[in-house]
């Protein structure tokens, strides 16, 4: 009884606090907050549990609570908090170690986020041309209504209107082709390039636009004409990246090396942190004083990226992955052939999945919810799963389970 007093006490005083809400009112938030979370699930404020397929978007690659980065965090925590990169920080010196022994990347440049990493993966390609006396070369061709974040490059990087809206003046540099040129061989994008181009810049899975990857041998025909022009291939995998697609990079199963690759969310698993992997070729152009960042390598936020590379990179564990995913998505298939009016395709690869709706998702979305499965919203009319990469069969056959009563109600 008391429990329960308790919980209508809180969630009473979170009614209130909504009404006189001091945060600044730019996201739609969902009337839900948390109490604590455990691997998959989410205990809410109001005493309910849910199925979290949200985790964070992509974010706590590990679930909640993983005690593995809780160890690292702690032990961390007891030693050093922050020091300026003016000084030798063996954290970020490690993950970064970790991440060039495990991808094709040489150097590793830390940041906070997405965001970030995104711009200065913009920053590292303008630098090397203008190393190699070609300072003309910097422009970045994009896919139009991508997604690299929110600060004002990448805004205009993702060429979307509704993004920009009201953030002018438009921020130049940036050319942007249509995904559906990309299908299958984009016949205009060697129109698209011009001299002043310095990289393509694609998402190696599209995340907000609705979960769409780029198939492989679109992959290889980028590399191929980047190749060509002499232009550089960065692959944002800010969302795709870190073990998400059932690889450690999405575009690995294309057998192709980018020059540059953005990663953040999955890489802390809940603990902000962004960084830019980099060729050799590329990073000889970041000279002390290029580019610089507060924050990024703090050691609290390397000690917790190094427990999940650790995770990871355990024998065994993106390879369940990849079986989940394929359990995961072939009884969706089944869900999609059972509701066709409800569900048009699904989408995805290893834990990036989407489910793509004949009509606007989120009521959809909100009975899932209601059901006690949190998912979240992507692009045309996807409802978007991202089950922690250490989800297990019985999680994944709770939420088929939902999704098939949820199917059954809307018919
Ligand atoms: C989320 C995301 C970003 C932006 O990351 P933030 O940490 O929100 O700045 C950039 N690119 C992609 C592909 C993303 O999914």
């Amino acid at each position: 009884m008391v429990a329960f007093y308790l919980s209508q006490y809180d969630f009473n005083v979170y009614k209130i606090k909504k009404i006189m809400s001091s945060l600044a009112n730019n996201y739609n938030r969902r009337k839900i907050s948390f109490k604590y979370g455990k691997g998959s699930f989410l205990y809410s404020t109001n005493g309910k549990k849910y199925l979290d397929f949200v985790q964070g978007i992509a974010v706590n690659s590990l679930g909640h609570s993983n005690q593995y980065l809780i160890k690292a965090l702690n032990k961390q925590s007891k030693k050093v908090w922050h020091v300026s990169n003016a000084f030798e920080i063996p954290e970020a010196e490690k993950l970064a170690r970790l991440l060039t022994k495990k991808t094709f990347a040489d150097k590793v440049f830390f940041q906070n986020s997405g965001a970030e990493a995104t711009e200065a993966a913009i920053k590292v390609a303008r630098r090397y041309f203008f190393s190699i006396g070609k300072p003309y070369k910097n422009r970045i061709l994009c896919i139009k209504n991508s997604f690299h974040g929110r600060t004002i490059a990448a805004i205009y990087a993702s060429g979307s209107k509704k993004m920009v809206e009201g953030f002018g003046p438009v921020v130049p540099g940036f050319d942007h082709i249509e995904f559906r040129n990309f299908k299958p061989r984009f016949p205009n994008i060697r129109k698209k390039i011009k001299k002043s181009t310095a990289a393509i810049m694609v998402e190696t899975v599209m995340g907000e636009g609705g979960i769409k990857p780029i198939p492989d041998k679109c992959l290889k025909y980028l590399r191929k004409i980047c190749n060509e022009k002499k232009i550089l291939l960065i692959l944002d995998e800010v969302q795709s990246g870190v073990g998400r697609s059932g690889d450690f990079f999405a575009f690995e199963s294309s057998k192709i090396k980018p020059d540059i690759v953005p990663i953040a969310k999955g890489i802390g698993g809940g603990f902000p942190i962004g960084a830019v992997l980099m060729t050799n070729k590329v990073s000889s152009a970041m000279k002390p004083g290029s580019h610089g960042s507060t924050f990024g390598g703090n050691p609290n936020a390397c000690a917790v990226g190094i427990e999940v590379m650790n995770q990871i990179f355990k024998s065994g564990f993106l390879n369940n992955v990849k079986k989940l995913s394929k359990y995961f998505i072939s009884k969706l298939e089944n869900l999609k052939k059972n509701y066709p009016k409800i569900i048009k395709e699904i989408r995805g690869k290893g834990m990036l999945i989407g489910i793509q709706l004949h009509f606007d998702q989120l009521k959809f979305i909100k009975l899932l919810e209601k059901n006690n499965l949190l998912t979240i919203r992507a692009g045309e009319n996807v409802v978007r799963i991202l089950p922690p990469l250490n989800v297990n069969k019985k999680e994944i056959d709770l939420a088929l389970k939902v999704l098939n009563k949820v199917c059954n109600e809307y018919n």
